[in-house]
């Protein structure tokens, strides 16, 4: 029936009864599915469409009329529906059939819209989502011009995009980004447009906004700093694309040559530059980066290549990389290989296609074909590590781990990203030594040696006998620094305790080296100069002394320990430059005056020091004294004879060093203050070598380095009068520095028994004249400086004699990388810090290990370990390793063997080299790459980018290499540019040097 002007869409409707019984069974039978539509309907309009089917009468003034939902709406223009709707009050809700049923019986008002809405599956319920999100949507290109839309809160941010693409006209092939902008304008990324509108919280009154990405790789909202010849030439630069430098941020080369290595590796790069990487940004990963290290590298991958940049500024890459990985934060140096090895993993997690990784369980080979094992294992790789890096640089190889005890053998197959192999250590290294005969005349003469790394000071006296055929037990060996010794060593002590740039002099002996109750004892000699005016100021009795010349070792007989004697064997040791007496000097009295002054504060500091002895003290002294200082190169010199007790005479020696030891190992803060109020001794001799000391992380630290202020006078003569206590006799006054009672002979020189450091009076000879030596005693000759003037010819004393050994070159051995690649699958012995555990012995076991290289990548990452950090040494090996750059051919080490033709073939062609120069802890980073569109290759510095030759890229730097298989390398597609060999290929003529630092021509922008 049409009596109410029914239009089209309306049918007939049945009788009443039908229609109150249709809807109803509708209504009752509908659940809640998500996704489902129903519909909202005016309360009224249906209370009174109720009445009409319940009252059974078709002409009654009930009839409800066409549907009329105006009341839910704000106004009949926008068709906005009203806030705060209530169901069941203002509305209720139709299934969608029931809906259309009514639609077509009774049609609707004035072309009103249905009011359709959806089932949503919130978090806690299910429910028909009366409201929509309303959002604006616009270009980020133009802001003002937005339209209104509404999605569902089940909507995808898919969805959102997709209606701006068309409602803006935005192609499919621009690449976009989307941000969600609160009404309080802060903005955030929308990355995942997976998520629906209720995830990402985006809520009505807020706006969508589009981004497309630039020609240039730049985005508009984070436009990284660009560094140009001016903004103008900003779009004209037409440089070949990834022939673009990246700028240090400050100690960054080690990312800056990691990334030149990524982005020429050609099917990583175009990977990324044809938006691949799009698709599948995996933003679940838990061992992923949420897609934001995959998105910055493309940003800088798709800047380097868009052939418009000179250099570009890697900043918000590295402050993901330092978000991600915290080691990378901040700017110190670092390694490109650990950076590298970082990002392959970050890029791979962010890109891996398998969202949600099973469990898979570790299978061992138990006897299998390693065909079957390696398949498996790889099949069992990719179900959970599925990625362009996967497919780019993952490889196989096998490793089998035999069991010492039970000979249980376990063969696993793992995949690797990089192969790390090892430098074939040299087992011999060179020392330039000075060898010092017994003879007085002869010269020092300067040995080139080869002697085993490993060895002991030992080897090098036998390698010093071939030239010498002086028995190796007949030679003291010592590093000499500033006059002094910085250290005697032992015959069994370890020459990796000698680094290359020490001075090792090498003293004949008349005897073999001297073991403790010897019947000789060793002397160390320092040469010393007193200065003119004695030093009261300090309040030490002695003359300042300044160390000078070169020290001498000498072994003489205990019998030969008096002054007289020891006198005739140094002034003999000293003839090649020291002249004899004249007979005609004579004795100088005034010296002897000085002597009884010195007596009488000897006998003051004496009775000072007997009052406050404590002979618990001692103990503690020696502990926390030079002998503890032995095993630290760069500390004291002083050896373990020390601590015999015996050195320690007198009572009235200065003492600075070790009061100065105790001191500090007992109150740090102290020490400090002691330091400043030094005044006395202005010899450079010994606190200066101490290159350990600013680290104060050890309380004794540099101690003989610092002569002492006032205030430690008193420990220092406690200290020394326990000394004397042990060697001499208890309870009696010690012996002083009392001259022989015998009045001073006219001499060159006098004797001092001092200590290590040459700066501390130990005593001189007992009453009778005679030393007390231990095995090893410290000895001073001490010129006056107008005798050594007259007497000691200072430019005969540095003569030395070049041997013939120190002509011949030091080679620079070359090794082949094959030979490294070889060491990489040599058996080889668990270390104690990582043994294996054994499941047939239960327990950890040394075992033995094998690696052997199963199935290589298409990119093959070839890691030099020229770090070398072991318990003993850690060195920087700077080994020619001899590589190929075209067809290095790893068929010889694969250990599958090439059954059929399918298998890929396995040469390979350099394409990218990192470079580290320098040393361990300092270095810069280079890299050498071959650009793939035009075969060209460049020499990669930070922003600067030159054109490299083949034969320049083989050098001792090369710590990271690149190979592709040849199989897949294309032909270049450019032909390749014409060398200019004075420019800089990625700088222009007309640059200032500013731009070239990136300083001032550095456009700085909003960024994100
Ligand atoms: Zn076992």
């Amino acid at each position: 029936m049409a009596a109410n002007g029914g239009t089209d869409s309306a049918t007939e409707p049945p009788g009443l009864e039908t229609q109150r019984r249709e809807i109803e069974n509708l209504n009752r039978n509908q659940q809640l599915r998500a996704g489902d539509s129903w519909y909202l309907l005016d309360k009224r309009w249906y209370d009174q469409w109720k009445e009409y089917v319940d009252t059974g009468d078709q002409n009654s003034s009930s009839y409800p009329g066409k549907i009329d939902n105006a009341e839910l709406f704000e106004d009949l223009d926008s068709y906005h529906l009203k806030e705060r709707l209530a169901e069941n009050e203002d509305f209720v809700l139709l299934p969608a059939e029931a809906w259309r049923k009514l639609l077509s019986w009774y049609d609707m008002m004035d072309d009103q819209p249905a009011l359709e809405r959806k089932v949503i599956d919130l978090p806690s319920t299910v429910k028909v989502e009366i409201y929509p999100v309303e959002v604006q949507l616009c270009l980020f290109s133009n802001l003002e011009n937005t339209v209104t839309a509404q999605f569902s809160r089940a909507d995808k941010i898919h969805a959102i995009q997709q209606h701006i693409r068309q409602q803006f006209m935005v192609s499919e092939s621009s690449e976009c980004r989307l941000w969600m902008r609160n009404t309080d304008t802060s903005s955030e990324r929308l990355r995942n447009l997976n998520m629906t509108v209720l995830d990402v919280c985006l809520s009505s009154g807020m706006t969508v906004i589009m981004e497309i990405r630039n020609a240039d790789g730049t985005w508009p909202t984070s436009r990284p700093q660009i560094m140009r010849n001016s903004a103008e030439d900003q779009d004209s630069y037409r440089g070949s694309p990834g022939v673009c430098g990246l700028t240090n941020l400050g100690n960054t080369c080690f990312m800056n040559s990691a990334l030149q290595c990524l982005s020429n590796t050609p099917p990583l790069t175009e990977y990324f530059l044809k938006n691949l990487y799009l698709d599948e940004l995996n933003f679940s990963n838990p061992l992923g980066m949420k897609g934001e290290i995959a998105e910055a590298y493309a940003d800088v991958v798709k800047q380097m290549w868009s052939g418009r940049h000179f250099s570009v500024v890697p900043r918000v890459f590295k402050t993901k990389v330092g978000h991600f990985a915290s080691q990378f934060l901040g700017y110190q140096q670092h390694d490109s290989q650990e950076l590298l090895s970082f990002l392959l993993d970050g890029l791979h997690e962010d890109l891996n296609r398998v969202k949600k990784k099973e469990y898979i369980e570790l299978r061992d080979a138990d006897g299998r074909p390693d065909q079957e094992v390696a398949e498996e294992a790889w099949r069992n790789h990719l179900r959970r590590n599925d990625s362009v890096i996967v497919d780019t640089f993952h490889g196989l190889f096998k490793s089998t781990l035999v069991c010492p005890e039970c000979h249980k053998v376990s063969v696993t197959f793992d995949p690797f990203c990089y192969l790390s192999v090892p430098l074939p250590v040299s087992k011999e290294r060179v020392l330039e030594v000075f060898y010092v005969s017994l003879d007085p005349m002869a010269k020092p003469t300067q040995y080139r040696l080869i002697v085993p790394k490993a060895g002991r000071i030992f080897d090098l006296c036998s390698a010093l006998t071939q030239a010498t055929d002086v028995p190796p037990n007949q030679m003291a060996v010592a590093d000499v620094f500033n006059h002094r010794f910085y250290r005697i060593f032992r015959p069994d002590e370890s020459l990796s305790c000698i680094l290359d740039r020490d001075d090792i002099f090498v003293y004949e002996l008349s005897s073999g080296f001297l073991d403790q109750g010897s019947e000789e004892v060793l002397l160390a000699i320092y040469m010393r100069e007193r200065s003119h005016y004695r030093d009261y100021g300090s309040g030490s009795n002695s003359y300042g002394t300044s160390l000078f010349g070169h020290p001498l070792l000498m072994s003489i007989p205990r019998t030969r320990c008096t002054r007289d004697d020891l006198y005739e064997l140094f002034r003999e040791r000293l003839t090649r430059y020291v002249r004899p007496l004249d007979p005609s000097e004579e004795v100088e009295e005034e010296e002897e005056a000085e002597d009884e002054e010195e007596e009488e504060e000897e006998e003051l500091y004496t009775a000072q020091t007997n009052g406050v002895r404590d002979d618990e003290g001692e103990d503690d002294l020696e502990e926390a004294g030079p002998s503890k200082k032995v095993e630290e190169k760069q500390e004291s010199a002083q050896t373990e004879e020390h601590s015999s007790g015996q050195l320690e005479a007198s009572p009235n020696s200065e003492g600075e060093e070790r009061a100065e030891e105790e001191e500090r190992a007992e109150e740090e803060s102290s020490s400090e203050q002691d330091r400043g109020s030094s005044t006395e001794e202005g010899q450079s001799a010994c606190g200066s070598t101490d290159t350990n000391s600013q680290d104060a992380t050890d309380g004794d630290q540099g101690a003989g380095a610092e002569p002492s202020g006032k205030e430690e006078e008193e420990e220092e003569e406690e200290e020394d009068g326990e000394g004397a206590a042990a060697c001499i006799k208890p309870n009696t006054r010690p012996v002083g520095r009392r001259r022989c009672t015998e009045k001073p002979k006219k001499a060159l020189f006098t004797i001092q028994m001092v200590n290590s450091n040459g700066t501390t009076e130990r005593g001189t000879a007992d009453v009778d004249g005679s030393f007390s030596f231990s095995s090893l005693t410290y000895i001073a000759i001490d010129w006056d400086p107008d005798m050594k003037k007259k007497y000691y010819n200072e430019n005969e004393a540095e003569k030395y004699i070049k041997h013939p050994s120190m002509d011949i070159p030091h080679q620079q051995t070359i090794v082949q990388l094959q030979e490294c690649i070889e060491l990489f699958t040599t058996v080889e012995t668990l270390e104690e810090e990582n043994p294996w555990y054994c499941p047939m012995c239960k327990k950890h076991q040394l075992a033995t290990k094998k690696l052997d290289l199963w199935s290589l990548p298409e990119v093959l990452i070839i890691h030099l370990k020229r770090f070398s950090y072991t318990k003993y040494s850690r060195e920087k090996l700077d080994t020619v390793v001899d590589f190929p750059l075209r067809g290095l051919d790893f068929s010889d080490f694969l250990l599958k063997k090439t059954v059929n033709s399918d298998d890929p073939p396995c040469t390979y062609d350099l394409i990218s080299v990192s470079n580290h120069y320098g040393g361990l802890r300092d270095g810069h980073y280079t890299s050498y790459a071959r650009n793939k569109d035009n075969g060209q290759w460049y020499y990669f510095d930070d922003s600067k980018v030159t054109y490299a030759r083949e034969e320049q890229i083989m050098t001792n730097a090369a710590y990271l290499l690149f190979y592709q298989r040849q199989d897949k390398i294309r032909q270049p597609s450019v032909p390749p540019p014409v060398p200019s060999t004075t420019q800089p290929v990625n700088h222009i003529t007309a640059q200032t040097p500013d731009d070239v630092d990136g300083n001032s021509s550095c456009v700085s922008m909003e960024t994100d």
